[in-house]
């Protein structure tokens, strides 16, 4: 077994997480909305600004030499964090989001169309969800979902009458931001492959969290975002299949992804550049790629273990809360995420009387509008871990629990 994290050390390294906020030291447990930044990322934007920065690609002069070979180093950092067969496979995008738009917009008009069918999953971000939509209204593709049972999993049972040879693509989530359920993706694939359908992962709540393998979970295209994984905001991956992304339209048009110009057509470079349309955030690559060395100088696995042994913890210490109902599974598949309700108080009363004691949580639907009309919810209280977490943190999670319950129930 590999030596548990030095969470008190880690913590140190993350300036914001020693202030004290309303009074009290600040607790933060909303890392699936965004993470924060060890001093090492801080210092390496700093860095960059203060030495190196120029326009990349362009300028035959040494600053522009040196910001080109930190956005390009920082390219392959990403290639070898996630496996990748070529680091022309990575393309840096804004976010999940953007990633997942630029495969709806450049992937998608041209190889779906009427009575096509896109797969899902209940367990989507909206991110995962809108851009099907409007691709389906732009095509005449039609929308199909996968459940879950009530434990929070997907009803993989489901597949066999979902998928057909209609089905073009499917998108699913690898660790639900609401639920933290870690779901098995190979698995999918594995069957959306027997029926030549394209798979995209939304990895925005997997990367920052547990070692990840694009070639071993087999799928086509993988994207996720720098904030939530210590590294800033503004920058992400889409990582694609290099003979697809060869094969795509450019999503965006304009100055470095092409080859040459005419007034009345253009031919465009290979991808990745086809894809990363004006000048790059240069600087935040460069933070992502030293976000991805302080993960991996701690190790994937000790985080997951980590996070996963924090949110057992919660269970246990929750289970004794009366009114306290965790919503995602119980098990090894779960990711250091803690979704709840605690009796009939609202979510928003709960993460405001935590607020108050300088604990930081989400409440509200967590962008899972179509999960939260499955559960029959309007909202839940989440509590994200991550790897500056504690069990300290945990009781003082707990403490307010207690604490909201005692003001807002009278009791
Ligand atoms: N997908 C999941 C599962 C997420 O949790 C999030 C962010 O909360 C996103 C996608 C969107 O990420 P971003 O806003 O960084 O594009």
């Amino acid at each position: 077994m590999k030596a548990p994290l030095d969470v008190k050390a880690i913590k140190a390294e993350f300036p914001i997480l020693g202030q004290e906020v309303h009074g009290h030291p600040l607790v933060y447990l909303d890392n699936a909305a965004s993470s924060q930044k060890p001093r090492i990322v801080l210092e390496a934007l700093v860095r960059y600004y203060e030495r190196d920065h120029a326009n990349v690609h362009r300028g035959i002069h040494e600053l522009s030499t040196r910001a080109t070979q930190a956005y390009e180093g920082a390219r392959a950092r990403v290639a070898r964090f996630i496996g990748a067969g070529a680091v022309e496979e990575v393309v840096f995008v804004r976010g999940t989001t953007e990633g997942i738009n630029l495969v709806a917009s450049a992937w998608g008009p041209s190889n779906l169309g009427e009575g096509d069918e896109i797969l899902l999953t209940v367990l989507e971000h909206h991110s995962n969800i809108v851009p099907w939509q409007l691709l389906a209204q732009r095509t005449g593709a039609r929308l199909k979902s996968l459940d879950i049972d009530d434990h929070g999993r997907l009803r993989l049972e489901q597949l066999g009458d979902l998928l057909s040879e209609r089905t073009r693509l499917v998108g699913v989530t690898h660790v639900s931001n609401a639920l933290g359920t870690v779901n098995p993706v190979a698995e999918i694939v594995a069957a959306a492959k027997r029926v030549g359908a394209t798979v995209v992962v939304d990895g925005a709540q997997a990367a920052p969290h547990l070692p990840i393998d694009v070639q071993a979970l087999g799928c086509d295209f993988y994207a996720f975002s720098g904030h939530k994984m210590c590294g800033p905001t503004g920058i992400g991956v889409l990582w694609g299949r290099s003979e697809l992304l060869e094969e795509m339209a450019p999503y965006q048009g304009g100055g470095e992804m092409i080859e040459i110009v005419e007034l009345e057509r253009s031919t465009y470079k290979r991808a990745p550049q086809k894809f990363e349309a004006g000048t790059p955030n240069v600087a935040d690559a460069v933070g992502l790629a030293v976000a991805i060395d302080f993960l991996e100088g701690l190790g994937l696995e000790r985080i997951q273990a980590h996070e996963h042994d924090l949110v057992s913890y919660a269970l246990e210490r929750g289970a004794q809360i009366p009114g306290f109902r965790d919503l995602g599974p119980v098990g090894d598949d779960r990711a250091g995420v803690l979704s709840f309700e605690l009796g009939d108080i609202h979510p928003h009363d709960v993460a405001q009387i935590l607020d108050s004691r300088g604990i930081a949580v989400r409440a509200g639907h967590h962008c899972n509008q179509p999960l939260m009309q499955r559960l029959g919810l309007g909202a839940t209280t989440r509590a994200s871990f991550y790897l500056y977490n504690d069990r300290d943190d945990v009781d003082a999670l707990c403490e307010g629990l207690r604490a909201a319950l005692d003001f807002l129930s009278g009791g």
